[in-house]
């Protein structure tokens, strides 16, 4: 697990993909599918929005079911469901104060 203020968050994406966010990835830490944030324009009309790209499977939108392990193809998990993320994949944003966590998927090219 890897925790980090929004802001530190903010500057990593910036260093990662530079500064357009439609620009940034991130992967599903279940089936290992990585998404940018303007795929998911597409799906407005489904509910998504920009914050989708960093807590929802793009496969939510595309039919996808239950995750199987590591396929790269989608699957219908998201980081404020029930059971969460595994872990060893999960990011923690807090705010400046240190009291607001939220949990989402991590940046594609992350370590
Ligand atoms: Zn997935």
């Amino acid at each position: 697990m890897k925790t980090m203020t929004i802001v530190e968050w903010q500057n990593l994406g910036e260093k990662l993909y530079g500064n357009n966010v439609d620009d940034w990835e991130f992967k599903c830490p279940m089936c290992g599918k990585v998404s940018k944030v303007s795929d998911f324009q597409k799906y407005e009309s489904k509910g998504a929005t920009p914050s989708s790209a960093y807590q929802e499977c793009i496969g939510r939108y595309e039919g996808k079911g239950t995750p199987k392990n590591q396929d790269g193809k989608g699957c219908n998990w998201t980081a404020y469901g029930l059971f969460g993320i595994p872990n060893d994949n999960k990011v923690v944003l807090k705010d400046d104060d240190g009291k607001t966590f939220t949990t989402i998927f991590p940046f594609s090219k992350e370590e």
